[in-house]
This record gives structure tokens, sequence and C-alpha cells, in this order.
């Protein structure tokens, strides 16, 4: 057991989305590779915008992707009085001041900074002056005017950032509510982080934290940094993870396909879940931008679907069907035949889903492709389909081999070759022209089905 302690801190306001959720593995995967532990904080202080509906689908997708937590998640609203007694410490030590500027006041500083071709930062005004009760006001952290703050990022490198380019920073309102920056600095150090590792969009709060750490004389944890991701539409940006679920992605392959938009390990492409937490390390994160192919998540998906063991991707399978109006047991031999049959060939669940719906449909129901029938449902090959059907009654066993040598039988006899029928039974068999190989199909269908069909088809005018 490691004392690496790292957290993933999401602002309940929305869904989990592929950015947040590769911040979470980040950490996840680091915790878990060290035997440390991976926390979870819900930043709630926005009280306006936060809900309980937002945590629920956030804790739910990290739930599905397999990210564990230790320990009960905190609240970050539950801790205002911890807030509160950071920032009475901060009174105290007289490291901060109350600012009464209002937002006209900043904004003519501002204006005026800009024609005198200053920085606009706020100019500290208001520091040192006399208390006024009557005035609304904030707490404003002092920040040093010289010299800089180093730290030496664990992705990103040393970053140094000259303290005049701090302003002072508004971290509580009058009530001694806490802004962000000194919410998570107070929290982060109650549960004791070890590592903060987040998107680098916060980057540039990493050095006003720093200092506030300073200021409350707490141990300054390491940061890391991650790239960001490039590449994301609109709508792939508001998309939650379960939109992804949803299309049929396995958990594992999002993580998969995430966790390599920013980090490598040699060119190896694809990893069970095991094999990324032994293979993780944050020492690996890259420092350029990953840029989302969906196009290579799918692939990613693919090949997890074939690795797959075939019981769980039965019980990953049933409910695709089901929203296609099929009620299977998972459990059904049927389903898992069907499965083998097709799973090569899909590159979703959905798509699994899809491609062996007609071996649970009525016989009667499957629906025929009329182009394909038009190809492939010639007068000679509904006579070879009705003949072929009588010729199946009677075989035993049913199995891919005894369907195989009857077939083959069938033909030779009557000097026709396997194409010949090859193409009207899969349009008999499953409505369309694409469908599994034919004998292994036949066998998962099981003889009457196989039977009826074939006879309907060589009934079709
Ligand atoms: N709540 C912040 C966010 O959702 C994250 C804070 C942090 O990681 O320091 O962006």
């Amino acid at each position: 057991m490691s004392d690496i302690r790292v957290r993933f801190a999401p602002s309940p306001t929305g869904v989990l989305h592929l950015g947040g959720a590769r911040t979470a593995l980040f950490n996840w995967l680091w915790a878990r590779h060290n035997g440390g532990k991976f926390l979870l904080r819900i930043e709630d202080t926005d009280r306006q915008r936060s809900t309980a509906a937002s945590t629920r689908a956030i804790t739910d997708a990290l739930a599905w992707l397999g990210m564990d937590w230790d320990e009960d998640p905190v609240f970050q609203s539950q801790r205002l009085s911890a807030h509160k007694a950071a920032l009475d410490t901060l009174i105290e030590q007289q490291r901060v001041y109350k600012c009464y500027c209002t937002p006209e006041d900043r904004a003519a500083m501002r204006e005026q900074a800009i024609k005198a071709g200053r920085t606009t930062q706020y100019d500290g005004r208001c520091d040192g002056k006399p208390d006024d009760p009557d005035k609304p006001f904030v707490w404003r952290f002092r920040m040093p005017t010289s010299g800089e703050t180093v730290f030496d990022d664990l992705v990103m490198g040393r970053i140094v950032t000259a303290n005049e380019e701090l302003e002072d920073l508004v971290i509580a309102r009058s009530d001694g509510s806490p802004l962000y920056n000194f919410a998570v600095v107070v929290d982060d150090a109650a549960m004791g982080i070890t590592q903060v590792i987040r998107g680098k969009d916060h980057l540039t709060n990493t050095p006003k934290q720093i200092r506030i750490y300073e200021g409350l004389g707490l141990k300054v944890p390491a940061f890391g940094h991650l790239p960001l991701i490039l590449g994301l539409s609109k709508r792939l940006r508001s998309a939650g993870i379960e939109s992804y679920r949803e299309q049929g992605y396995l958990p594992e392959a999002v993580n998969n396909y995430i966790v390599r938009l920013g980090w490598s390990h040699g060119d190896q492409e694809i990893f069970s879940p095991e094999a990324l937490v032994a293979a993780f390390d944050l020492g690996d994160v890259n420092r350029s931008e990953g840029t989302l192919n969906l196009e290579k998540m799918t692939w990613t998906n693919h090949q997890h679907i074939q690795a797959c063991d075939s019981t769980r991707l039965a019980r990953l399978t049933a409910p695709f069907l089901e929203a296609l109006g099929i009620a299977v047991d998972p459990g059904d031999p049927k389903l898992t035949g069907a499965i083998a049959s097709r799973r090569t060939k899909s590159k979703t669940l959905r798509e699994l889903a899809d491609g062996i719906c007609f071996y649970f449909l009525q016989d009667a129901a499957v629906p025929l492709d009329e182009k394909a029938v038009a190809k492939h449902l010639t007068d000679d090959a509904k006579a070879h389909l009705e003949a072929l059907a009588s010729a199946l009654e009677g075989l035993e066993p049913w199995s891919e081999d005894s369907v195989s040598d009857a077939i083959k039988a069938f033909c030779t006899q009557r000097s026709i070759k396997l194409k010949h029928v090859a193409q009207p039974c899969r349009v008999a068999l499953t409505g369309s022209e694409t469908g599994p190989g034919l004998f292994e199909m036949m066998a998962v269908l099981g003889r009457d089905a196989t039977i009826t069909r074939l006879r309907r088809a060589a009934q079709e005018q």
C-alpha cells in the first residue's frame, strides 16, 4: 500500500464527458497502479447549477467505466465550516484584506490600465483601507509582488510564473463562503491529496493555489496537468459517457481509447483493464494534445468485443436485443451461438444485436429485403430451396458439420455449385444478403426454423 492519494473533483452541473472521464481515469489508474487511494469530491458549492441528478449521472458513469472510489465521496458544500476556519486563519495572519470594489470599479480600473499600457490585474487599492461596515466586500488574498512561483509539473515539466502576474485573489465572499481556488486547496489538504492530476485548463490556477497552501502553512502537493483533447465537436463535447454506453461501446474500450488520448506505452494500442493498470505510468503522459478520432474509438471497441468473454458478451448484448423487441435470456445457448457467428463483424454491441436479431424473430416475421429477393430468389433458386428443405428434414444430428456435409452432398446430387444455393439460403434465413457463415448460422438457428424459413422463401412470389 502506497501513500499516494489522488482525487477526481467534478462539478455536478451536467453529465460526465469524455474529457472528465479521462481525468478521472488517469487518477484512478495512477492510484490502482501504485496501490494508493482514488477519492471522489463533488464540487457542489455552486448551489444554483449543481444538481443531485448530475452527481448521480457522474457517479453512474464512473461506476460503469469500472472506476471505483475509496472512502465516502466528499461533498464540498458540506465543508463550509472548514473553509470558514481556514479563512479565519488567513484573516488572523493578515494574509487577506477586504475589497470593496464594485464590478464597475473593476471595469474602470481595467480600462485605465489598458490606456496606460499596464497589466489589467487588480491593483491592490483596497489593501490597508479602514473597515467600512456599510459596504459589501469580498476577501482578497495578498499575493507576493516579486519573485517567482515555481513547481515541477508531473506532466508538463517545470512551470515558472512571475509573481507580479498573480493578482490579489478573491478567495471568499463576505459570509465566508469560498471561491473555487480557495475551497480546492482547503479540501485537497484535508483529504490528504498527494498529487493533483487534472486538465491543463487548470494550469494557471496552480501557482495561485500554491500561494494559498503556503499562506495556510499547508504542505503543497505535487501537480500533474493533462493535455487537452482536441477535435471535439460541440455535439461530442456535450455527449455524456452514457451515450457511448447506449451506442454499444464496452466500458473497457472507452477507457482504452481515452487513455491513449494523452498517454502511450510503446506502440501498444489495445489493453485489457488489468494490463492498463499494470502499464500506466504518469511519467508516460504526453505533453501534447490528443485529437479525438471516432473511427479509432470504434476500432478499439471492435477489438474489445473480440476479446470479451462470451458469457459476458451475451449479458451485455441482451439489453440491445431487448431494445429491438426481442426478449432473450442471456444464458440461452442460442444467444451465445448467435453472437459467436457475428461478433467478428460487429464494431459495437448495437451492431451485434442488429446483426443477430434475425435469429430470434418469428420465422414468418423475418422481413425479406426486396432487392435481395429479386436478385437471389429466382425460380431455379426457389426450387433448390424447396428440395433442400426436404433433404434436411431428417438430418441427424443437426450441427455445423452435418449441415455442411448435407448441403454439399445435395449440390453434388443436383450437379449445382454451392453458390447456387448459398445466397438464396442466406436471404431465406436472414432476410438479406448479408449474414454469418451459412452452416454455422443454420446450426444456431436449428432445424425447424431453418426448414420453415427455406420453405417460406421457396414460396415467395
Ligand atoms: N471542479 C473542477 C472542475 O470540474 C476541478 C477542480 C480541480 O480538479 O482542481 O473543473
